[in-house]
């Protein structure tokens, strides 16, 4: 957060959003309805100097490509891939970027844009919040459509009460990022929840087998060493040149009982994240994003399959609509990007630990989600 974060008046602005990645930055434009005006793709720059330049110039390229110039933009989010002060805003650790010392991103980027307000969040949660904000505009439009106001399509707690309008309503939401490691950024009742010390939705690191193969952690046995990227290209490594999970889609699909094997166990450990998360908080979606789930359909259909077999012997799943709730990233929209727009509107940056009444500063642990995405 930067000194200079409330003197624009902003009310009725633009907001920019960074996906900032190790060698790509996606930037997005919302309008002041959230609307997405316009998207650009550059080349990060690596390096404390890198980034701070790179992300200046994504900003001045998005506004651009909008026809505006920066006295439209009201506030700019970004998503780092690395350990984020969120409150602070500034990264501590963000090795694909080139920064391993602390760097006040939000102070460096803010004053090489003449004072725009900008706010740090780490990419998992960003694209947690990008997705939110994708869904309900779509779960918007749907009930705009209906008497009933229903905007579910078969997930619990979705009928919106009379009189509220469509835009009010909010969509619980995991998105389950099954990257290099596994874990889940959650947003609830619209806003981002980090948890005390940023772990909030780390169940990549929840030990589901005492005798399973020891994690990155120190533990043994975490959903991690059976979900993930990492997990699935030990299990069944690329040989033909393409990426670990297509080859072992491709194979399974020619009816290679290893490959079968391998995806089923999988799917039922992708499922089992998904019901850790909808019985811990109850999500209406759980987002699957992440590198593997560019595999796209034929994961989310593996993925329900696995959930709808565990439902056959348990009524008590059954009653939860596991298969329904499970929904995969949009992947028309750069949501990370979009994520970190919507954190970069003035309403959501007064939800930040430091600018809560009262609150504690959030602890030198906010935001340690690293491996998702
Ligand atoms: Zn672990």
């Amino acid at each position: 957060m930067t000194n200079t974060s409330t003197n624009r008046s902003g009310a009725a602005a633009h907001t920019v959003g960074l996906d900032i990645g190790g060698t790509k930055i996606l930037g997005a434009l919302l309008d002041a309805g959230g609307g997405l005006v316009a998207t650009t793709r550059l080349a990060t720059e690596l390096g404390p100097e890198g980034v701070v330049r790179s992300a200046a110039r994504a900003t001045r390229d998005v506004v651009a490509a909008a026809g505006l110039d920066l006295s439209a933009v009201g506030g700019i989010g970004l998503g780092i891939p690395g350990i984020v002060d969120a409150a602070a805003g500034t990264v501590k650790h963000a090795v694909n970027l080139g920064v391993r010392d602390e760097l006040p991103l939000a102070e460096r980027l803010s004053a090489a844009l003449g004072g725009v307000p900008v706010v740090v969040e780490n990419d998992l949660n960003v694209a947690a919040v990008g997705a939110a904000h994708v869904l309900e505009r779509e779960g918007a439009q749907a009930a705009s459509c209906h008497d009933d106001l229903t905007v579910s399509d078969g997930g619990a707690g979705a009928v919106l009460a009379p009189g509220v309008p469509a835009s009010a309503y909010h969509e619980d939401l995991a998105f389950l990022a099954l990257g290099t490691g596994v874990a889940s950024g959650l947003v609830m009742d619209g806003r981002l929840r980090r948890g005390v010390s940023g772990a909030a939705g780390e169940i990549g690191h929840v030990p589901v087998d005492p005798a399973g193969p020891e994690c990155s952690c120190g533990q043994r046995g975490c959903i991690e060493t059976f979900v993930s990227g990492t997990a699935l290209a030990t299990a069944w490594p690329s040989r033909h040149g393409k990426p670990s999970p297509v080859e072992l889609f491709e194979a399974a699909d020619a009816g290679n009982a290893d490959a079968i094997r391998v995806r089923k166990r999988f799917a039922d450990a992708v499922a089992a994240a998904v019901r850790m998360l909808v019985l811990t908080v109850d999500v209406h979606y759980v987002v699957l994003g992440g590198g593997v789930a560019q595999l796209g359909r034929p994961l989310l259909d593996v993925v329900r399959d696995s959930l709808r077999e565990q439902a056959e012997v348990s009524p008590f799943l059954a009653s939860l609509g596991l298969p329904e709730r499970v929904t995969l990233a949009p992947s028309d929209v750069p949501v990370a990007a979009v994520g970190a727009a919507v954190l970069g509107r003035r309403d959501e940056r007064a939800e930040l630990p430091a600018k809560v009444d009262g609150a504690a500063p959030a602890p030198a642990l906010a935001g340690t989600k690293t491996r998702g995405r």
